[in-house]
């Protein structure tokens, strides 16, 4: 076999469907978040706005966190030492292991070196220890949740994204006896839509089911301390595993579980993508335990609220001026586009006439046809950064001759009409969608 030409073809056939995918140099720039520096070439970098990143609150920049991790890194070195079985465990790991648990109120919580390793491990280790396990999956869960669910080796039935009705028939066909896991997301970051956990866990009660949530999207966001959706609704006690990562809401890197005691210790015992592979590093530990208690806090609360703001005057914004939004009721903005060719050039034409970064989200992230710009306010993008977004997609959308909504906004007359009221172009925008 030809092995080169062999890889060289696979990549071709990617590059026929318009969904290979490049990644932008950049350099984020911690005393400047939204910025980044973008390396155009070997000789020339230029200041862009980040508009799609998953440090949703700026923690990864935050001087607290960062200054966390210096001292942890200092005192206790760079790197772990070696698998906890083999290297025991750091002590910034057990703190950070506590301070979870207390999020999410449960007994324990087990740390791992990614939110996607906490769903593979997680999810393997108890459909495997469950006799016969059933595992009724939403059809929208995530790539990581999905190899969890296969290596366990239990039988899978999925159910129709957030159908109650429909979960509800495959439980009772299962029958009261049959163990059963039921494994959803409480918020899925394409659509940016948001689970129904207080239904979802009466669903459980009744038919005697176990219950997993991925909160991955959600952990820091929302919750009076920023346990998530589920805290926000005040289910966490009725969900059985509620699993999260560190790298988002927090800003570092690392994934977890919350759960009771027997099970955190299951997973710990039984779980190969824990056992074998080294832990997390202490200073990510000390980082990811500052973000996790400064987002308890007061001022997490008060970021939380300008979050929420600034997601929802840009969704505003963007719908004011015709332009696709997909409606949802969570921080993420995803932007209609339904083409990968199509959604890649205004990807490009942001960054290159408007220096502002949106990667392209496109097959398999979302379904073929429904691709999108998806885009990421945080408490940091400033009014301001917001008005330059929506003049910038505008023009990127009559350039590429993309189809507006119905909505009679244009941004140019907002932006006289702004003027003439003698109000700010976002203040104008506010009262539109008021
Ligand atoms: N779960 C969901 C729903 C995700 O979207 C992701 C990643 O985006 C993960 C888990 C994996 O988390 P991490 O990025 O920490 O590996």
């Amino acid at each position: 076999m030809e092995y080169k030409a062999f890889f060289e073809d696979a990549l071709g056939r990617l590059k026929a469907e318009k969904r290979y995918r490049v990644f932008v140099d950049l350099e984020r720039d911690a005393a400047h978040f939204p910025y980044a520096r973008w390396h155009r070439d070997a000789d020339t970098t230029e200041d862009v706005i980040m508009w799609c990143s998953n440090d949703y609150l700026g923690m990864g920049l935050d001087p607290q966190v960062i200054e966390a991790m210096c001292t942890a890194a200092c005192r206790h070195g760079v790197g772990a030492g070696g698998t906890r079985n083999i290297a025991g465990t750091n002590h910034p790991l057990v703190a950070l292991e506590a301070e979870l648990a207390d999020l999410h109120g449960k007994p324990g919580s087990l740390v791992f070196t990614s939110g996607w390793i906490s769903n593979l491990a997680a999810l393997s280790a108890i459909a495997s220890l469950l006799p016969d396990c059933l595992i009724l999956s939403d059809a929208y869960n995530h790539n990581s949740m999905i190899e969890g669910i296969k290596r366990s080796g239990a039988e899978r039935q999925i159910f129709r994204h957030n159908d109650l009705d429909h979960l509800e028939d495959l439980l009772k066909a299962a029958g009261r006896e049959r163990p059963k896991l039921i494994a959803f997301e409480s918020l899925y970051s394409m659509d940016g839509d948001i689970a129904q956990i207080g239904k979802i866990a009466d669903l459980a009660e009744r038919y005697n089911a176990m219950t997993y949530l991925d909160e991955v999207h959600a952990v820091g966001l929302y919750g009076r301390r920023g346990g998530g959706i589920a805290d926000r609704d005040n289910e966490m006690d009725r969900i059985d595993v509620i699993e999260g990562t560190l790298a988002k809401g927090f800003g570092t890197l690392g994934g977890y579980i919350a759960a009771d005691l027997p099970i955190v210790d299951a997973v710990r015992s039984y779980a190969a993508s824990f056992i074998f592979t080294t832990a997390l590093s202490p200073a990510l530990a000390a980082a990811a335990q500052k973000a996790v208690q400064l987002l308890k806090s007061e001022s997490g609360a008060e970021l939380r609220t300008r979050h929420q703001r600034q997601a929802m005057l840009t969704k505003h914004a963007l719908s004011a001026a015709g332009l696709p939004v997909m409606p949802n009721q969570s921080h993420i903005v995803p932007v209609f586009v339904g083409d990968a060719e199509r959604c890649k050039a205004a990807s490009d034409m942001l960054l290159q006439r408007h220096s502002i970064y949106i990667q392209p989200i496109n097959y398999p992230t979302v379904a073929r046809g429904t691709e999108r710009l998806r885009i990421t306010p945080s408490p940091a993008h400033s009014d301001g950064h917001i008005a330059h977004l929506v003049e910038a997609l505008v023009d990127v959308w009559q350039a590429l001759k993309l189809p507006f909504t119905e909505t009679t906004g244009n941004v140019v007359a907002f932006r006289r009409e702004a003027d003439d009221a003698h109000c700010t172009f976002p203040e104008l925008v506010k009262k539109a969608a008021e």
